[in-house]
């Protein structure tokens, strides 16, 4: 109703003339921009000597530096929650990427904004934002298919070779996001863009790869700097910059070194807790100043997002608006809060957190941190024991801040176990992921006993290192760092033990990785993609019963895991009992609905009892997620031959046998629909390639069978 009143209004003003240039009216829109991985200190507008960010210089050039800007964890999903909701971690309950959720229940920016009567448009580059995350919610459209701008070509290769995409550049999320802005009306919108390029491994596309070949993480930066050019250059061209609100912050800085850690996501110093933050208003709302010193932090961005574009923020709001320092004036100092809980659920150590204020900076872990900003802005001298009374004050403050942001939502905190997919695509970008302990115990003002960050850091080093090796295919290397030197240090972390394990079993080391997840089970029985993997490895060993016991004890503890269900579906084949197999795949279907190999499995299991129609929808819809698998034309081909269609089955086995060669069992089957074609020639000519390409001799030997019984 609201956006038809605008509507009409707008168009009573274009036809009597009233507005000039610019034909739109109503609130501004709102462009907000988020960088990953991004250090202030390396933007030109922040001071840094070389040119990695023109497009960002000018925006602060034209709006409001922040000085003092920082996030409240430096972690991906935590962090893109604080922004979205207003909130802390302690409130919106996302304590780290992957096994969280952002609740339903929680209100977002964009939900706000929506029912404001504004578009709303995000474009996310990486799969830690994916939409199952929960930060979709309020956006009519949520862009995180990371291969919409690949051709077709490139899109079968990747189908082919079961190619895992996690991530994608920033000109590709900048096209769709011009060609989104392009579809827009009159009204108002809310457009978030988040790139990726600046995160781990950094490999800056030409020219900036030679531009910055000494410090590629600045070659990235610059190409995503240019890639902010063209899409400020689209809001322009629609004739919007003026009345947009334009943000860009980052979610977290990089280490790059300093203290110890390479990336981030591990300790808490201002390295990685301090980000840029950049406002331009639009034009109707005056500004002032052209920077601020005062110490801002994320949540404060919703608020004045709210008061910029002229509406009240919920009560639940953890920050305040900015806009009186946009104008010269002052507000009250406040306390900044920080955390870090993925340590916790990645690696089994104690959580951290810790807040900022009066120029203090105090991280609360086994070792007590307190760090005087003003002398020493490198946190470098531990002030903690010799200034017990400052520690404790602000150790009190710490948890008053705490108390004071209680979880928003019901059933908050407790992590997800995570499917095998989801845990393969974190690991691809980087991460280790999660093992599902509870959140009950996380904000602890006494220690727990877990082992401390800050003296687990001496070996971040040689941990990095094994991520990158095993990332880069030298399974062996990865796995020798993990067993000789990160598993003797710490042997009871959680994500070493799994990551070991994983490697163990990749390298084809069964019995050594059934061994490390037990230890891990031992460690977290309650952690359900362990006992999955266990399952996993003992239906590998043909202990089917013992597999099926791990697998159950796992649906019980996640109910929604997908490889249990299927796994579990997969072992009621072995076993022969075709209906309760039947009745699993559908179960893993109602879980997701495009699962490649539940879809093709129910297919096989669907044709062994005669019910070829819907085993031909099934495969159907396995070929429409996967036009390229060998295994679902393969199995079409089946289908095809037992409904005695031998001309379908022939094309299907033909497939099967474009994508995969060699591949006995479809030879075998061509072989078979040719023969009953009257195709003998056709039927000699496979079997013949079937016997010189001498796969398997089993195979071998039926082609024999079958080419004695062609006429000579
Ligand atoms: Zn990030």
């Amino acid at each position: 109703m609201r956006r038809l009143l605008t509507n009409t209004l707008a168009t009573v003003a274009v036809s009597l003339g009233l507005l000039a240039g610019c034909s739109r009216s109503g609130p501004p829109s709102l462009l907000l921009v988020t960088l990953d991985t991004t250090r202030a200190d390396h933007l030109g507008a922040y001071g840094y000597a070389r040119d990695t960010s023109p497009t960002l210089d000018a925006l602060a050039a034209e709006g409001v530096l922040f000085e003092r800007a920082f996030a409240h964890a430096p972690i991906t999903l935590v962090s893109h929650t604080s922004i979205l909701t207003g909130t802390f971690p302690t409130a919106h309950g996302v304590r780290d990427n992957g096994g969280f959720t952002a609740h339903g229940e929680l209100e977002s920016l964009a939900e706000m904004l929506s029912n404001r009567g504004y578009a709303t448009g995000a474009f996310v580059s990486a799969f830690v934002l994916d939409s199952r995350f929960g930060l979709a919610q309020g956006f009519d459209e949520y862009d995180d298919s990371f291969t919409a701008e690949w051709s077709e070509d490139k899109l079968r290769d990747a189908r082919i070779y079961n190619q895992m995409v996690t991530d994608r550049p920033a000109d590709q999320t900048t096209s769709r996001a011009i060609a989104w802005l392009a579809e827009q009306g009159d009204e108002p919108f809310f457009l978030w863009v988040h790139y990726y390029d600046p995160h781990q491994r950094y490999a800056p596309p030409r020219p900036y790869d030679q531009l910055f070949f000494d410090s590629p993480y600045d070659g990235e930066i610059a190409f995503m700097d240019a890639e902010i050019a063209r899409l400020f250059a689209a809001v322009r061209e629609r004739g919007d910059w003026d009345r947009t609100l334009v943000t860009v912050t980052a979610d977290h800085g990089e280490a790059l070194g300093q203290h110890g850690e390479v990336t981030h996501a591990v300790l808490t110093y201002d390295s990685t807790l301090q980000v840029p933050l950049i406002i331009k208003p639009p034009a109707a709302t005056p500004w002032t100043v052209s920077s601020v010193q005062a110490t801002v932090s994320h949540v404060d961005l919703l608020p004045t997002i709210a008061d910029i574009l002229g509406f009240e923020p919920p009560a639940a709001v953890a920050g305040r608006s900015l806009l009186p320092l946009l104008t010269g004036g002052e507000l009250p100092a406040r306390a900044a809060y920080f955390e870090n809980a993925l340590v916790r659920f990645s690696f089994g150590w104690e959580a951290v957190f810790g807040l900022r204020a009066d120029g203090w900076k105090y991280i609360h872990a086994p070792e007590r941190e307190l760090y005087d900003l003003e002398q020493d802005p490198g946190e470098l001298y531990n002030l903690a024991t010799s200034n017990g009374e400052r520690s404790q004050e602000l150790e009190r403050l710490l948890f008053r801040t705490i108390a004071d942001n209680p979880p928003l939502v019901t059933g908050d905190g407790e992590p997800q176990a995570m499917d095998a997919e989801i845990l393969q695509k974190l690991a691809a970008l980087g991460y280790v992921s999660g093992t599902g302990s509870s959140t009950a115990e996380l904000n602890r003002r006494q220690p727990s006993g877990r082992r401390s960050p800050l003296s687990a850091a001496a070996y971040l080093a040689d941990y990095y290192l094994a991520n990158a090796l095993a990332g880069g295919g030298r399974l062996r290397e990865a796995a020798d760092i993990f067993s000789n030197t990160l598993l003797p240090l710490d042997p009871e972390n959680l994500s070493f033990l799994t990551s070991l394990a994983n490697l163990e079993r990749r390298l084809g080391r069964r019995e050594r990785a059934f061994e490390l997840y037990r230890r891990a089970q031992a460690l977290a029985p309650d952690d359900a993609s362990i006992l999955v993997e266990l399952g996993q490895l003992e239906r590998d060993r043909d202990n089917d019963e013992a597999a099926g016991e791990l697998l159950r004890a796992a649906r019980q503890l996640a109910p929604q895991n997908l490889t249990a269900v299927y796994l579990l579906a997969a072992l009621a084949a072995d076993a022969g009992d075709s209906a309760q197999a039947i009745t699993g795949y559908e179960e893993a279907l109602a879980i997701d609905a495009s699962h490649r190999d539940s879809l093709i499995n129910l297919a096989i299991e669907l044709a062994r009892s005669d019910r070829l129609d819907e085993a031909r929808t099934r495969l159907a819809a396995a070929l429409a997620a996967a036009p390229f698998s060998p295994r679902a034309h393969y199995n079409l081909g089946l289908v095809e031959l037992r409904a005695q269609k031998a001309e379908a089955a022939a094309t299907a086995f033909r497939r099967a046998l474009r994508y995969e060669r060699p591949y006995p069992a479809a030879s075998l089957g061509l072989a078979t629909a040719l023969i009953e074609l009257a195709d003998d020639q056709g039927a000699r000519r496979e079997l013949e390639t079937l016997i010189a390409e001498a796969q398997q001799p089993a195979a071998v030997e039926r082609a024999h069978a079958l080419l004695a019984t062609l006429e000579p």
